[in-house]
């Protein structure tokens, strides 16, 4: 019988992972195991923060890929075992695997800003950067926020989830007060001092939402240390600050089975053969996406699809006795700042002496004075981007 191969998570990277084992060798045994019964994407879903988007667009099941011949078990994996190789689920199901492959995402630590906590997070102060209920949460916290309140962002340091993210996020936002609430703002504290597509985003919050969204830098004052709920107050490092809404997107790290079972360094991320993606802690386990640590590459969601792709191949390379094919990579992260004002960054990479890299020449920012009708179609370019993406992932 063939290789079994398993993959943990069934998000952007673990999806395409397990159905692009199936096109490399499809007498591969794939299973794929998710503890949600459904996919909830966070690309698009500071859409529906401004009431652009419902949650249902973003919502997504896993037939397509049990259609593909993927055995799709919902399950939470709280145990690998690399000796005898196989994971344990919750529940106490065993699944054996030759070769195993986390896509498990990002968690979140609380406890690097003083007063938050996870609890806190699902019940008033959401982080919303996993998509979900807590996006629903600020969505309502939005809605009912009085005219001439503000809403703070809490920006997290590096590395972490989707750069841009935040800074859509403020955009989407004041879109959204722009319509119904004009007289509010949007305060983003920012532990850092520069951030993504960053003179691009100044000029679009600018250009449509005039003085309503404003950024503070780490060294402006903007580092955050502590919450509390009660009185809705942020400490910085200088002074406090006051807000209606808080959305504190908290600093992150890869997600607790890679903390758990010894595939993250110092650093809080796992350190992988960037070419295989094999764990450099535990050779036969792959990472990818978010939680790997893959030289020039973003955490994006396109960055764990194009990782899941090299990935599987160089794992169904090795399983067939082959060497891994020379692996390219590519990523475009798009933000929507307005219903006609997209912006993007892209970047092709090449591995160089083992480590991810840029290739010079190829990618780039979308130009600072490109006119009305291009910033137009790079929203349609999003758009279009996720529905391909998503039928990537899912059919
Ligand atoms: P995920 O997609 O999070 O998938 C991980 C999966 O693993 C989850 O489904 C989880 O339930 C599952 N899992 C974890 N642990 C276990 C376990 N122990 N057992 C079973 N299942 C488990 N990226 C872009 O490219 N473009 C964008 O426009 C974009 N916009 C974004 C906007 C926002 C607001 C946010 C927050 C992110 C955005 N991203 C974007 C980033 C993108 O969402 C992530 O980079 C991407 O999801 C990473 O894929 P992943 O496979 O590493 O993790």
């Amino acid at each position: 019988p063939k290789a079994r191969v398993v993959v943990v998570g069934g998000g952007y990277g673990g999806a395409i992972a397990a159905k692009y084992l199936t096109m490399a060798d499809p007498d591969l045994r794939v299973t794929l195991i998710e503890r949600n019964p459904v996919y909830v994407s966070c690309p698009l879903s500071n859409e529906v923060l401004s009431g652009e988007r419902d949650i249902d667009s973003l919502t997504f099941d896993y037939r397509g890929l049990t259609r593909r011949g993927i055995a799709v078990m919902g399950d939470e994996i709280i145990e690998i075992d690399p000796e005898q190789r196989f994971v344990r689920g919750k529940g106490g199901a065993r699944y054996n695997y030759d070769k195993l492959i986390l896509s498990p995402g990002v968690a979140f630590d609380f406890g690097a800003i003083d007063g938050m906590s996870a609890e806190l997070a699902d019940s008033s102060i959401p982080h919303a950067w996993k998509a979900g209920p807590q996006t629903l949460l600020l969505r309502k916290q939005l809605e009912a926020m009085p005219d001439g309140g503000v809403c703070a962002i809490v920006a997290p340091p590096n590395p972490f989830r989707c750069p841009p993210g935040p800074y859509e996020r403020a955009a989407q936002i004041a879109l959204y007060f722009s319509h119904h609430k004009p007289k509010s703002k949007v305060m983003i504290y920012d532990a850092k001092d520069a951030f993504s597509k960053q003179g691009l985003f100044q000029a679009g919050w600018k250009e449509h939402y005039g003085d309503m969204v404003e950024w503070v830098s780490a060294a402006a004052g903007g580092a955050i240390e502590a919450i509390d709920p009660d009185s809705m107050t942020l400490t910085g490092v200088v002074e406090d600050f006051q807000a209606d809404v808080i959305n504190l997107i908290p600093h992150q790290r890869a997600a607790q089975i890679a903390v758990d079972n010894g595939l993250v360094d110092d650093s809080g991320w796992c350190p992988v053969d960037q070419q295989t993606f094999a764990s450099t802690l535990q050779p036969d386990i792959h990472v990818i996406g978010d939680a790997a640590i893959a030289g020039a590459m973003p955490k994006s969601g396109y960055s764990a699809n194009s990782q899941g792709k090299v990935c599987a191949m160089a794992v169904a390379a090795a399983i067939n006795g082959e060497s891994p094919p020379a692996p390219s990579y590519v990523n475009t992260c798009y933000s929507i700042l307005a219903p006609d004002h997209g912006i993007s960054v892209a970047g092709v990479y090449e591995l160089k002496d083992g480590e991810i890299v840029s290739v010079p020449g190829a990618g780039g920012l979308s130009a600072p004075d490109a006119d009305a009708r291009t910033r137009a179609i790079e929203v349609q370019f999003a758009l279009d981007w996720y529905r391909n993406i998503t039928a990537d992932m899912f059919t």
